[in-house]
């Protein structure tokens, strides 16, 4: 897979004289995150690489299954209850692979959670911001899918290596060769598997190594244990015992492997850190088999946490003293609570629970007595972590996503960038006599982040418009509106479906197109709403000297 002999330290992306003690944690970390449609088995997945972490002893502890599928309300009632929702993960585990390189491959691992159900966010883009490397998930049966596409995008943007794994190939669905030509056409990413499986999709019997040229090394056969809760055995073999035990299936596998070969599908580590490759797996995360594998592919090939450029132009390394971005804040629904914790991804230096930080936005010193790290339900106090980890910071009130956090050497870096929104509401206080709290409320919500506020002249500051790349975000707006500055609101959707940047000499013939509408967004660009696509294909075909370019994440 990797020639190194120490993935670890001898990573590509680090430098092997780099001996400071902030330098050997980070080198040690894999922060990523799971991108997956719905359905297609992330929490499944989630489960099954902490069970192979030795995090949890069976499948099922992490995720009850009936907290897990959760509504609207229920997703409410859990906020109630625990003032955090499920879906503010961040798994951290040690993890020692059992490869090659066991002996030097101790690492920690940390997987931040991808909200992507009926809480699909701007969070859910944000996270990506906090990651270095994402593994794409997908469904076997039903290869790339709506919001994996949306989500690889923002990957792509952001320079993120990714990682695919094939997932449920246990059930019957497509081919090899077509899931790996879905992607190449369609994301024109080119896809190199590290193994091919053997046995067809709902037959997977175990999968095989490919070496040069796609030659088989090694067949690693896996066996079912009861309901898939604990770990697969493994059992390996020769090329010659494969071609014994699984006779047509491992002909099969050796021929698509050296096809691949043949067009040039072979892992390569400089094209797969540059995003214009993917390592590809295969996997059941039910049956657990081919989750090691995953566990050792990030050991192995995922970049361990780098320097970030600064506002200034300049890359803060992980060595420079401690520095940090918020790329996520979760408010309690509770207002007996009043929780509110900001997550944090270190970008460098040492952290320790009590230092002082100050808060680059405002200048302000911030002690960070509460700190957390947190899965599931489960919240337990960090004492010191380092680049790449994720930490949660209690009642951190004036931290918004993109701000950052330093100690000693003045840093600040560029603010996460805000995201197409899809879905617009009209927003209105129920009772005109609460207007000044209104105001409030939707200037706080606002610098938070957890919606983008619009305005115009024409509907006025009482009637703002919010836009969401999920609905979600707007039942957290009415529903912290009534619980924390008791404001009853309602929302109205509005029919548009595209925003599009725009400008002031474009503004007045775009207003005078119907299924149109143009406002202000709060970071002063302007954004026209658009009805559908093809009422915006009309208008530059009618009009095609009007600004209207695709907001895509830009950082
Ligand atoms: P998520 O929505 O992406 O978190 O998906 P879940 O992990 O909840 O999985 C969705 C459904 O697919 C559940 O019924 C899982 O049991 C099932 N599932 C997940 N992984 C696999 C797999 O590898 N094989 C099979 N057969 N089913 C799976």
């Amino acid at each position: 897979m990797t020639e190194s002999s120490n993935p670890v330290s001898d990573h590509p992306l680090t430098s092997g004289d780099d001996r400071s003690g902030v330098a050997i944690q980070a080198r040690k970390r894999r922060t990523f995150a799971v991108i997956s449609h719905p359905d297609a088995g992330k929490s499944t997945l989630t489960e099954a690489l902490a069970l192979h972490a030795h995090v949890i002893s069976e499948a099922g502890a992490v995720h009850g299954k009936s907290g897990r599928k959760s509504t609207v309300s229920d997703w409410m009632e859990m906020e109630k209850a625990r003032g955090i929702s499920v879906s503010s993960t961040a798994l951290q585990f040690n993890y020692r692979s059992s490869g090659d390189n066991a002996a030097a491959t101790d690492c920690v691992i940390n997987l931040v959670d991808t909200p992507g159900h009926a809480d699909f966010s701007e969070d859910t883009y944000r996270v990506l911001t906090a990651v270095d490397c994402a593994v794409m998930l997908i469904d076997a049966a039903k290869g790339l899918e709506p919001q994996t596409l949306k989500l690889f995008q923002v990957c792509k943007h952001r320079g993120i290596p990714i990682i695919t794994v094939i997932n449920k190939w246990d059930r019957p669905g497509r081919s090899v060769l077509e899931l790996l030509d879905e992607i190449s056409e369609r994301i024109g990413m080119m896809p190199t598997p590290l193994y091919v499986p053997v046995g067809i999709s709902g037959d997977f019997k175990g999968i095989m190594r490919r070496g040069e040229g796609g030659e088989p090394e090694e067949y690693i056969k896996f066996t079912r244990t009861a309901g898939g809760a604990t770990i697969a055995p493994e059992s390996l073999h020769s090329p010659s015992e494969a071609a014994e035990l699984e006779d047509d299936d491992w002909v099969t596998a050796v021929e698509e492997s050296q096809l691949l070969s043949a067009m040039g599908q072979d892992h390569n580590t400089d094209s797969f850190l540059a995003g214009e490759t993917s390592p590809v797996l295969f996997a059941s995360a039910m049956l657990n088999f081919g989750v090691r594998q995953i566990l050792d592919t990030l050991v192995e090939l995922a970049p361990p946490p780098g320097p970030r450029a600064a506002v200034d132009g300049k890359p803060r390394t992980i060595n420079d003293p401690f520095s940090a971005v918020v790329f996520k804040v979760q408010a309690g629904m509770d207002t007996a609570h009043r929780d509110r914790i900001a997550f944090m991804r270190i970008v460098s230096g040492e952290f320790e629970r009590g230092m002082v930080v100050t808060h680059a936005q405002t200048g302000r010193p911030f002690t960070t007595k509460y700190a957390q790290t947190m899965f599931g339900r489960d919240r337990s106090t960090v004492e010191s972590a380092y680049p790449g980890d994720v930490v949660g910071l209690v009642n951190a009130t004036a931290l918004a996503p993109g701000h950052t956090l330093f100690t000693d050497k003045p840093v600040e870096y560029p603010p996460i960038p805000s995201f197409a929104p899809e879905h617009f509401a009209v927003l209105r206080a129920a009772s005109s006599s609460k207007y000044k709290q209104f105001r409030k409320a939707i200037d706080q919500l606002d610098s938070e982040g957890v919606v983008q506020v619009l305005r115009n002249d024409i509907r006025g500051d009482a009637s703002p418009v919010l836009a969401a790349v999920g609905p979600m975000q707007f039942e957290v707006v009415t529903a912290r509106m009534t619980t924390e500055f008791s404001v009853e609101t309602q929302f109205d959707r509005l029919p548009y479906t595209l925003a599009r940047r725009t400008d002031m000499e474009s503004a007045a013939e775009l207003s005078r197109q119907r299924g149109v509408e143009v406002f202000t967004r709060t970071d002063g660009v302007m954004l026209a709403l658009v009805s559908d696509k093809w009422r915006l294909q009309f208008i530059q075909k009618e009009h095609p000297t009007l600004t209207l370019e695709p907001l895509v994440a830009t950082a």
